[in-house]
């Protein structure tokens, strides 16, 4: 009897460790938003992020004891990929070498190059480079991509719980899907002259490709730092050049600069959201930030 009681509750604690066992660390908050959209309703996976969200793009980052001790204790990380993690750059194999690293832009389609100076050359010479943008998670479409990427590379760790996994990036992926048709559809309205635009951040690329606008110049390439004094008059003389019809500059950012670039370029800003500000978890959130950007585009292109 007392053999089977032992047994019963050896089976019991294995149990309980193998449930316990997926714990999901994400960088950033899209990682964060898109992870917990994929394992939504499969036992055991505990999804947390890992740099608070206010920090939005963590391209100067630079690690904590506390980012250590959670990057230990996870069996996954998610992360945003294409550069925009370097602060892990040889960590993780320290760390936690045991760890199913996630590259989220793994196989994504639709990876665009920024062109220009840039701040972080990786052949450590300034002047013209081509570098992937990071932000897959800004654009309808990429994001989808995303969602898929992270959702097939949960499946190959977990096999168990894979259709799940597949079954909800593919319920979450034809919505942002779907929010993508609708960009196209506005952008078939928008005339050449309208197309011509200029952004704070590479950020809004991705978003600035859906709407088929082409964006001819960036304040900056982060938004790590405040441009300076020549930088803001070089971009004021270059939007006045290039006939810009838009700056589309991100919100949640001080936009001191932006409206007096605006005022003194004669040439109109557009501030749109990247994250979603209420519930921030909440994946529908997430496709609300597109379409209230969408109806934002909408209205200045009516006007
Ligand atoms: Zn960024």
């Amino acid at each position: 009897m007392k053999k089977i009681l032992l047994t019963a509750l050896l089976l019991l604690s294995a149990l309980f460790l193998f449930a316990a066992e997926m714990r999901i660390l994400c960088t950033t908050l899209p990682m964060t938003i898109f992870t917990g959209a994929v394992t939504r309703g499969v036992p055991n996976v505990q999804v947390s992020q890992m740099l608070a969200s206010a920090i939005g793009c963590p391209h100067d980052y630079a690690l904590t004891p506390q980012d250590m001790r959670k990057l230990a204790q996870a069996n996954v990380i998610v992360v945003n990929g294409l550069g925009m993690e370097r602060f892990l750059d040889g960590v993780i194999a320290r760390v936690n070498p045991k760890a199913v690293l996630i590259d989220s832009s793994r196989g994504v389609k639709g990876v665009l190059e920024t062109c220009g100076e840039h701040d972080h050359d990786p052949h450590g010479h300034a002047g013209h480079v081509h570098l992937k943008n990071e932000h897959l998670f800004a654009g309808p479409a990429t994001a989808a991509g995303v969602v898929e990427s992270i959702a097939g590379q949960l499946a190959a760790k977990d096999p168990a719980n894979a259709s799940r996994y597949r079954a909800n990036a593919r319920e979450y992926a034809d919505k942002l899907r779907a929010i993508a048709r609708d960009y196209a559809a506005l952008a078939a309205t928008i005339p050449p002259s309208g197309r011509r635009i200029a952004v704070q951040h590479g950020i809004f690329d991705y978003l600035a490709a859906a709407t088929g606008l082409q964006v001819l110049n960036y304040l900056q390439a982060h938004t790590g730092t405040e441009p300076s004094a020549p930088q803001i008059r070089k971009f004021i003389r270059e939007l006045k050049e290039q006939k810009a019809a838009l700056i589309l500059a991100e919100k949640n950012y001080p936009d001191r600069i932006t409206r007096l670039i605006s005022k003194e370029s004669g040439v109109p800003v557009l501030t749109l959201a990247v994250y979603p500000e209420n519930d921030a978890l909440n994946p529908e959130g997430y496709l609300n930030v597109f379409k209230n950007n969408l109806k934002a585009l909408k209205a200045f292109y009516k006007k």
